[in-house]
This record gives structure tokens, C-alpha cells and sequence, in this order.
């Protein structure tokens, strides 16, 4: 299956729009690689100079290792499914899914076989003869998809492919797409604005903001050590407690995190401590996650901060407990806690375990 390789590339529009900013990126042969950033960071820009529907202001696009800056689109092996499906709507489903093998040439019964393959893949199979107005919005994407694969071309290029859907007929389609295309084996870009889409779905992920690729790593490695403050604080709901603290390096070897009126211990034997050390006497960011971090009653021993909830937030599956702990607010994953007092009266709590102040911190703070 194809490889992708984005060299340094960089896409200006001729308004001064810097769409895409000095971007390098590999997508591996049959890996589902999933771009991700809010509106306008430029994810569709880089698909779109993949498939060659836009050229790069500079920088190369590789193909397979090969250069591909000036291949035409349809040279390139490429299949692409939008939001929008584009399905012709005066055809069949199934003349809609033949419709790229028609254009190669590909012989009638032959045709007939490989939409009967792929539609049955699909479980459309019973609708060949409908056309498009006459199905369900799911039904229409997966004649989209239909007709991407049925070329089994070496790379799909999605973007935001399941963006008008509703909410539970996403989910479903999600896994249903990312099994297909790992049995299938084809190396895939597809684009999204929706984190949970790019968490399950993605081998890698790729983090945009603004043009600029900020993180590249699996789901679990940009979640759990993003690579700047920005991935910390775009990724995971609720977002990342992300508190302002100065490092003191205490000479018996241990570590403090100084938080105002509050400070979090870290024994030297922890490897959070040692990351931190190199930062005694200045500003940083700690990064914690809400489901770090246990809330127990207030007089209990060890690495406890004090906060007072200002409200707690159910959500049917978890409670989050919002705390102020001085000037700072944090969230914290209330489930199953200990109930002292009054849960929602404005008691002191505690939160203990620090188990998780990200290994690699997300950057200094600004202040
Ligand atoms: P969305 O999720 O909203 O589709 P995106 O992350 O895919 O956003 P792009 O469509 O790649 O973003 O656009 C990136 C930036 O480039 C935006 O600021 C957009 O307005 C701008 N842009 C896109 N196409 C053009 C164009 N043809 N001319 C000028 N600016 C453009």
C-alpha cells in the first residue's frame, strides 16, 4: 500500500494565508493516520495537497518515496470520501459504486462482482437497485465508501466523512470504517475535527493548530504526554487541569511543586521529580489529568491538596467535582469518593495521589 511523506511543506494561498505551515509528515504503509485541529488549522489543505488538488507553496509530497509535487490526482492510487458523500443521484446505488471501474475500463460482469464484494462488506447489499434519495443518511456514506474501496486503490483520503451524521450513527460507522479499512490493509489520511473520532480510530494521530503540526503519536501517547500545552489542554474532557507552579529542589533530594498556598511533594525516587528538577527555582505547567486524581476526606495522610468544590457536574457514567485550591480551579473525577459532610456544601477536600504530573511536562508558563 502507499506511503505518504510530507517534506517540509508549506501552503500559502494567494490571499497571504498561511494554510499550512513548514509541515513533515510519514504515514506508514496501512496505517490509519487521523489529522486533527479545530476549524481552519488546515487539515483539509493537507489532504488536499496529497490527493493534488492543491500544490504545495514548498516542500515535497512523496509518494510511495517517489516525488509526487507534480503527479496529476489520478495517477496518484488515491480513493477519496467526503462529508458531503457526492454520490450522483440519478444512478443506482450500485451503478454509483461501479462508476470508477467504469471509467477504467473495467469489464461488465467483473464490474458486477466486485460491487456485489463491497456491498456485501458494507451490508448494502440489498439496496444496489434504490438510488440515492431513496436511502438513510448512513446508508449514503457507506455508498460512498463503496465507492472509494471498490477500486482498491493504495491510499483513502477521508475528510470529516461522517460530519453529517448523527451522533450514535457516527459511533457506529467509526468502528465500522476503521475495521474495514484495517482488513483492507490501505493506508488511510483521514481528517477530523472530533477527538473522539481521531482517539478510536487512529494508529497515529496528528495534532494541528493553525496551519502548524503541534504532536504526532498513537492515541495513548498524545493523550498521556502530549508534546505541547496546547495538546494538553485540546485533548480529553474534561480538559487537563493545567496549574502554574514554581520547582523547588530541596537539598535532602526530594521536590516540591509550590502552588500558591499548596505545594505537592515528590520524592526523589519518583522520576516526575527528577524530570522537574533541571526547572528548580522557576515557573512551570503541571499537567493533571481529572481521572488522576482521588478525592478523599480531608484529614487524610500523604500528598493531599485542600479545595473547596464549587460544584459538581453528573454525567450519568462519572461525577466531575469542580475545586477551587487557592487561586487556581481544577476538576476532579469524582467517582465513587467518600462522602464527608455535605458533598456539594462547600466542605474542604482533599485530593491526593498526584499519580499522574505528566512525565514530560507541557512547557514553561508564560507568566
Ligand atoms: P475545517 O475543519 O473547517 O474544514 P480545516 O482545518 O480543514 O478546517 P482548511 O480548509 O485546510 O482548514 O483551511 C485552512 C485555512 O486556509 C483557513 O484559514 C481557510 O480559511 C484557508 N483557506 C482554505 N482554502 C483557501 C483558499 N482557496 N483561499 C484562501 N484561503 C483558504
Amino acid at each position: 500500500m502507499t506511503t505518504v511523506a510530507l517534506k517540509d511543506v508549506t501552503k500559502v494561498f494567494p490571499d497571504g494565508t498561511v494554510a499550512v505551515d513548514n509541515v513533515s509528515l510519514d504515514v506508514n504503509d496501512g496505517e490509519f493516520m487521523v489529522l486533527l485541529g479545530p476549524s481552519g488549522c488546515g487539515k483539509s489543505t493537507v489532504l488536499r495537497m496529497v490527493a493534488g488538488l492543491e500544490d504545495p507553496t514548498s516542500g515535497a509530497v512523496l509518494l510511495d518515496g517517489e516525488l509526487a509535487n507534480d503527479l496529476p490526482p489520478r495517477d496518484r492510487g488515491i480513493a477519496m470520501v467526503f462529508q458531503d458523500f457526492a454520490l450522483y443521484p440519478h444512478m443506482t446505488v450500485g451503478n454509483n459504486i461501479a462508476f470508477p471501474l467504469r471509467l477504467s475500463g473495467v469489464e461488465e460482469t467483473a464490474r458486477g462482482e466486485r460491487v456485489a464484494d463491497v456491498a456485501s462488506a458494507l451490508g448494502i447489499g440489498d439496496v444496489l437497485a434504490r438510488k440515492p434519495s431513496q436511502l438513510s443518511g448512513g446508508q449514503r456514506q457507506r455508498v460512498a465508501m463503496g465507492r472509494a474501496i471498490v477500486r482498491r486503490p493504495g491510499l483513502f483520503l477521508m475528510d470529516e466523512p461522517l460530519s453529517n451524521l448523527d451522533s450514535g450513527l457516527r459511533a457506529e460507522l467509526r468502528a465500522e470504517i476503521s475495521g474495514l479499512v484495517r482488513e483492507l490493509g490501505v493506508s488511510t489520511v483521514y481528517v477530523t475535527h472530533d477527538q473522539a473520532e481521531a482517539l478510536t480510530m487512529a494508529d497515529r494521530v496528528a495534532i494541528m493548530r493553525k496551519g502548524v503540526l503541534q504532536d504526532v503519536g498513537t492515541p495513548t501517547q498524545v493523550y498521556g504526554r502530549p508534546a505541547t500545552l496546547y495538546v494538553a489542554a485540546f485533548l480529553g474532557s474534561p480538559r487537563m487541569n493545567l496549574l502554574e507552579a514554581t520547582v523547588y529542589v530541596h537539598l535532602d533530594r526530594y521536590v516540591t511543586l509550590n502552588l500558591g498556598e499548596q505545594a505537592l511533594y515528590l520524592p526523589w525516587d519518583d522520576i516526575r521529580a527528577r524530570a522537574v528538577a533541571h526547572y528548580h527555582g522557576e515557573r512551570i505547567v503541571v499537567g493533571m489529568r481529572a481521572e488522576a486524581l482521588t478525592p478523599v476526606a480531608p484529614d487524610s495522610p500523604g500528598d493531599v491538596l485542600q479545595g473547596r468544590i464549587r460544584y459538581l457536574e453528573h454525567h450519568g457514567h462519572e461525577s466531575l467535582a469542580f475545586l477551587d485550591i487557592g487561586a487556581t480551579a481544577i476538576v476532579v473525577d469524582d467517582l465513587g469518593a467518600p462522602v464527608t459532610g455535605d458533598r456539594a456544601g462547600g466542605a474542604g477536600r482533599g485530593i491526593r495521589r498526584l499519580s499522574q504530573v505528566m512525565q514530560r511536562l507541557a512547557g514553561r508558563a508564560t507568566a
